[in-house]
């Protein structure tokens, strides 16, 4: 299991490559909710998203251990993140992504001069061809979240929060694999395990929800939430045991409440975020903790925005 001391390490280690991000606060946002939140700003992260903490913690050590070739499978920004380390460090990477990529996602990748393979529509395809291309070229396939250095970058989040907010009362983190949350409740709790952690998932994609509940990994079939960084058919092998260690509770939130934490986020403090970010706004604004006058960080995971879709998605 991923420790405080791991987090720690990854810390030291991917510094010159990370942000650290700021804490946004707006006192409309308070209002409405009647409780004082925070905003931990990952969107304002290199490459968009929280994603470069794990990717640079894992890379750095490959490259350390002799690696010239890495691939990951991604349609987003997991993809950005491993394309991004590998371009910076100099060595060659291939992105499997789907062959409807969105244009924005796709132009990012190859800006970074990785190469693109285009395999299927669904990750269950994506996932063996970036495995079978590491294999056959001698590279290492880089996982989004099911392992110890990935999970141990997305801690650094954690490390941030207890050093900007030191009497935060609740966290709440999205939940897609399992991988933020995981490296934040275990940085958190083995700080101060009097602060709660809390996940946040869509209604349309609750597989981590289910599998809290019944103590064990449950999946989901294919979904269409609009946060499409969430959209995992189940929580992973290594995350889910973190979870149900560490997280207090996990909260859903619907399509329509996701919208409408991303207009207010958007419009009232001009910042650009991307729905799967937008999800713990959207639990605090319809006060899913059911709390008063509480001190709430909410991690806002991305700002990767397909910014042509947006109007669309508030017509709806
Ligand atoms: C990947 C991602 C998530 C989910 O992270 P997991 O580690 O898979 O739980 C949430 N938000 C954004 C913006 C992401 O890119």
């Amino acid at each position: 299991m991923v420790t405080l001391k791991d987090i720690l390490k990854a810390k030291e280690n991917i510094s010159d490559v990370v942000h650290q991000t700021p804490m946004l606060t707006s006192e409309q946002l308070d209002e409405k909710c009647g409780n004082k939140l925070f905003l931990k700003s990952e969107h304002l992260q290199k490459t968009g998203s929280f994603k470069i903490r794990g990717a640079s913690n894992k890379v750095k050590q490959a490259v350390k251990d002799g690696a010239t070739y890495i691939t990951a499978a991604s349609s987003g920004n997991h993809g950005q993140a491993v394309a991004y380390i590998a371009n910076k460090l100099g060595i060659q990477a291939t992105i499997v992504v789907p062959e409807d990529v969105i244009a924005s996602k796709e132009n990012a990748i190859a800006a970074y001069k990785s190469e693109i393979v285009y395999c299927g529509r669904t990750s269950a395809e994506r996932l063996p061809k970036a495995k079978e291309l590491a294999k056959k070229r001698e590279g290492l396939f880089i996982p989004p979240y099911d392992d110890p250095l990935i999970i141990a970058g997305q801690g650094t989040v954690g490390l941030e929060i207890m050093e900007q907010v030191k009497d935060a009362d609740f966290v709440l983190v999205p939940v897609g694999g399992g991988g933020l949350i995981s490296g934040i409740a275990t940085a958190v709790k083995e700080i101060n395990p009097k602060v709660q952690v809390i996940g946040v998932e869509p209604e349309l994609a609750d597989d981590t929800y289910q599998s809290l509940k019944k103590g064990t990994i449950t999946s989901i079939g294919p979904t269409t939430t609009i946060a499409d960084g969430l959209r995992s058919s189940q929580p992973g092998d290594m995350t889910f045991p973190i979870m149900q260690k560490y997280v207090d509770d996990l909260v859903l939130v619907s399509e329509q409440e996701i919208k409408t934490a991303l207009f207010f986020v958007m419009e009232r403090m001009k910042q650009v975020i991307e729905p799967s970010g937008a999800v713990t706004v959207a639990a605090a604004m319809f006060n899913k903790l059911d709390v008063q006058n509480k001190r709430i960080v909410c991690v806002i995971s991305g700002g990767n925005a397909d910014l042509r879709k947006l109007q669309g998605l508030f017509l709806e």
